[in-house]
């Protein structure tokens, strides 16, 4: 019986959100007293299972064949589900990221395996595990407990737990697992990896986010705020009505129908706090807001707060930090 932590891959080598995956199969490994394993799948990835051989994981399971050079939702299935039907873990864990949304269903439903799907935190009661997840745009949050002894998969949100986290170990084994896959069975031929239009940034792992709202009034003012986004080194986010209104691209949004960020910091500018926007930032580490009024629900969130206008401060802030 063990954690098992699948990896998935990113251009820049591991996924931030399989970091964050395995600070949490770890903890869930501590608290259960169950040993974590590393799962990776592909090609050619034994470089990779270096990066997680300093790390406090048993084992670093490698499953490499050709035909999973490239992601295919049918490809990667079978070869997690034989894998989980030959090493039997207890928990195998993911990051809620789009891949995942896309195989993993298929992974539960090929073994009839419970998939908890999206939680943002766990517990354990009894000896027992019990899943948070949130419901209609994290208005209520409910506990979801896995039926039966078998094997169950799960994913975690964004931010549900810190990469900082992942502890180290010394010399975790490595030990390659063998499949088997058809080609044939593989019914999807992979294009180049899917680019947002370009200049589009890729919000879920950026450091610094500057976010501006429906307070910055109109599109003749955005300016200003790109001068703080650049003289912060920050991304540039927005809540809906800035995308709805034409003044940003929807690759900004940030919250329910946008991108999940965890960013260190979270600077929003004239944003309110709606449920559907906070869904999508509160994993920030740290919140400044900017808000002309005092009752913005954001400042519930915020770190600092400052009740202000922000067309006043922005400027003042840019020139400040241009030195
Ligand atoms: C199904 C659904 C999905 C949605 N998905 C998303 C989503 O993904 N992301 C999202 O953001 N929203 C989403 N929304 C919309 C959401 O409900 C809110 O309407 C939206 O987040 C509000 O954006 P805002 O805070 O920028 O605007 P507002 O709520 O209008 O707030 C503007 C704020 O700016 C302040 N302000 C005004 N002028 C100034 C000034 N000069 N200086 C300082 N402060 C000022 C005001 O006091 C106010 O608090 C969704 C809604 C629905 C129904």
């Amino acid at each position: 019986m063990s954690v098992f932590v699948v990896v998935e891959q990113s251009n820049s080598g591991v996924h931030r959100m399989s970091w964050e995956a395995l600070a949490g199969g770890q903890a869930l490994g501590r608290d259960l007293s169950l040993p974590v394993s590393v799962v990776l799948m592909g090609e050619n990835v034994s470089a990779l299972a270096e990066s997680f051989q300093s790390k406090d994981v048993k084992e670093i399971l490698k499953v490499e064949t050709p035909l999973l050079s490239n992601y295919s939702a049918d490809g990667f299935s079978s070869a997690l589900a034989q894998v989980i039907e030959t090493e039997s873990p207890k928990y195998v864990i993911m990051g809620h990221t789009y891949m995942v949304r896309d195989f993993l269903p298929r992974v539960s439903a090929k073994l009839g395996l419970p998939f908890l799907a999206d939680n943002i935190a766990y517990g354990v009661e009894d000896g027992s595990l019990v899943l948070s997840k949130q419901l209609f745009s994290g208005k209520l949050v409910a506990d979801v407990s896995p039926n039966g002894d078998g094997p169950c998969i799960i994913s975690f949100q964004s931010a549900a737990f810190q990469e900082e986290d992942v502890t180290d170990g010394s010399g975790a084994s490595v030990r390659d697992i063998s499949i088997s896959l058809d080609e044939n069975t593989i019914r999807s031929r992979p294009e180049e990896p899917f680019q947002e239009a370009a200049g589009a940034v890729d919000l879920s792992s950026a450091e610094v986010i500057v976010s501006v709202g429906r307070g910055i009034g109109k599109e003749e003012n955005l300016p200003m705020v790109k001068d703080l986004v650049q003289a912060m080194g920050a991304e540039l986010a927005s809540s809906r009505p800035v995308v709805d209104a034409g003044w940003l691209e929807s690759y900004h949004q940030v919250g329910s129908s946008g991108q999940t960020v965890a960013p260190k910091l979270y600077f929003a500018l004239g944003i309110s706090g709606a449920i559907q926007h906070v869904v999508g930032m509160k994993g920030s580490k740290n919140i400044i807001a900017i808000n002309k009024d005092p009752e913005a629900p954001l400042f519930e969130l915020a770190d600092y707060g400052v009740v202000g206008d922000l067309l006043e401060i922005v400027p003042k802030l840019t020139e400040t930090l241009q030195g």
